[in-house]
Formats: structure tokens, C-alpha cells, sequence
């Protein structure tokens, strides 16, 4: 599945690989949550596809069915929680060697190639300098930053954007979020994935309407900093930068030094929640009291 911000990058890559002219090492960079393994996979499957098209790949040859079970014998993922190892780089690098069993290409993902140790980085080098026939090797980061530079030398880097927001906002609605807006978005760093995910997990972890809902009843009275510090004290720092973000929207509209005291605050806030041990009732608290503040006479 291709999400309609990444359509026109897929068309471009398919379209190299057609020609022949993808490169054999990609590094996929970009912000989280915008859909960037989505994209690997759709590309793995169409570099694997026996009867590949320009949109893509075909969907019912063997190689594609095979992939879509999620059991093709030329398609090696290294997955990785915290850090990627060498032993598994080398496992990996170790099932590249032989010719395919089914496509004519191989493909080895890395989701996550920041997290690759050190050591892991420079095992893989060689194979990024001499890769073995028809491999393609399908690095992803959110961090290119964090990676080599002998790593980032030898890909060809593809930088993905967070979508534009009006695409954003289209997708949203058509996935059933009727009240989308520029600010539920930016709430989530700029990504519509990021957003669906939360309203879907509304009952477990607190989402941005559960926030904008508190911060109403707490400018009504109907709540107390207090009680909604407690109860948010688990998601501290997303509730300070949604703060910090109301502070600088209200900000830019007011030009008022009210609002701008409030974004220096909470930004003093986020860097006192980063500290182990500190209280995150007392820091929320003199967040949301600050947010209570009564607004200024526009005309005095
Ligand atoms: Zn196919």
C-alpha cells in the first residue's frame, strides 16, 4: 500500500528500477511516522515482482503472493529494538550471498539502520561497497544524523518529507477523521499516521483531543490544575509540548508578552521533565496555572 504522499516517490523509483538504474543501496530518511516502511515494503515487493509494471508490482505471481504470506525466501528484514548488532548484519549479509531462490533480485531491509552498533555499521560496509548480484539493500532512519558517514557515503540518500497538510487533512478524512485540523496535526509532529494511531488508541494513552477536552474543563473551572496534573503526570512531556505549541499559535495571532512568557515556560518545563525524579505534578501544574491566567484587555 502506497500512501498518497509517497506516490510520486514510489513512480520515480519503480521507474529506475525499470530502467535498471536504482541504485543497489537506498537510505530512505525522514521523519517518524510518515509511512517510510510502508514504502520499503511496497518497493521490496515490486523489485521481487516477476512481472513488474511502472505502478508498481503485479500482485499475483508466485514471488508476490509468496511476499504478501510474508514468507519469500529472497526477502531478509534485520529488525532491531534499541540496537542493531553485528551478528545479525552479518546474518543478514550471510543470506545475500547465495543466488535468488525465486526472484531475480534479493532485498534486505534495515528499519531501523541507526540503531546499527559501530561495529555492525563497518560489517556492513563491504556489502554496500561490493554488493553481490541483484541485492538491494533498503536502509531506513529518522536519524541519517546518527548514522556513519562511510554508511551515508555509500547509499543514495532519498529524504522524505512529513506530508504537506492539506494532503494530510484529505487522507484523515478519508480514513474517518471528520475534524482534522492544522493543529490536531502539528500536534503529532505533521503526520496524519501518527494521528490515527492516537484517536484509535484514545482509551489507553491520552490523545489531543482528551488534552484539548481537559484544558477546556480546566478553563471552565469544572477542573483543576491539580486533578489534571495527576492524571496526566504519565504524559508529562506531550502535555508540555501541546503547551508549548497552544503558547506559540496564540503567540503568533496576540503578539502578546503573556503568551510568549507562557511558550518560555513550558520550554523551561520540558527540560525540567527530562530530569530523573523530578516531581511532574508540580511542573504540570505551574504549566496549566499559567494557561489559567485570564487574557489581557485587547483594548485597555
Ligand atoms: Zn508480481
Amino acid at each position: 500500500m502506497i500512501f498518497p504522499w509517497f506516490e510520486r516517490t514510489f513512480a520515480s523509483l519503480t521507474g529506475r528500477l525499470l530502467a535498471q538504474r536504482l541504485h543497489h543501496a537506498l537510505l530512505l530518511a525522514g521523519p517518524p511516522e510518515i509511512g517510510k516502511f510502508q514504502l520499503a515494503d511496497a518497493l521490496a515487493q515490486v523489485i521481487l515482482c516477476q512481472q513488474p509494471a511502472s505502478v508498481g508490482s503485479c500482485g499475483h505471481c508466485q514471488s508476490c503472493k509468496l511476499f504478501a504470506a510474508g514468507s519469500h525466501p529472497d526477502f531478509h528484514m534485520l529488525e532491531s529494538d534499541k540496537q542493531l548488532g553485528v551478528d545479525k548484519i552479518r546474518e543478514g549479509i550471510a543470506r545475500l550471498s547465495g543466488t535468488a531462490q525465486l526472484s531475480r533480485n534479493k532485498v534486505l531491509v534495515i528499519p531501523a539502520a541507526h540503531t546499527m552498533t559501530d561495529s555492525a555499521a563497518n560489517a556492513l560496509l563491504k556489502t554496500l561497497e561490493e554488493p553481490t548480484d541483484n541485492t538491494f539493500l533498503l536502509l531506513l532512519t529518522e536519524k541519517p544524523q546518527q548514522l556513519l558517514p562511510t554508511i551515508l557515503s555509500r547509499c543514495e540518500k532519498c529524504t522524505l518529507p512529513v506530508p504537506g497538510e492539506a494532503e494530510s487533512l484529505n487522507w484523515l478524512k478519508a480514513e474517518g477523521v471528520e475534524d482534522a485540523s492544522g493543529a490536531l496535526l502539528q500536534a503529532y509532529g505533521g503526520s496524519p499516521l501518527a494521528v490515527r494511531r492516537a484517536l484509535s488508541e484514545e482509551d489507553t494513552a491520552l490523545s489531543y483531543r482528551g488534552f484539548q477536552d481537559g484544558i477546556q474543563a480546566l478553563l471552565s473551572g469544572a477542573e483543576t490544575s491539580l486533578a489534571l496534573a495527576s492524571r496526566w503526570q504519565d504524559a508529562a512531556p506531550q502535555v508540555v509540548t501541546w503547551c508549548q505549541q497552544q503558547a506559540h499559535r496564540r503567540y503568533i495571532s496576540t503578539q502578546q508578552v503573556q503568551d510568549f512568557e507562557m511558550f518560555s515556560l513550558c520550554q523551561h518545563a520540558a527540560k525540567r521533565l527530562q530530569h530523573p525524579g523530578i516531581n511532574k505534578v508540580v511542573v504540570l501544574c505551574q504549566v496549566l496555572e499559567l494557561l489559567q491566567r485570564p487574557a489581557p484587555d485587547p483594548h485597555p
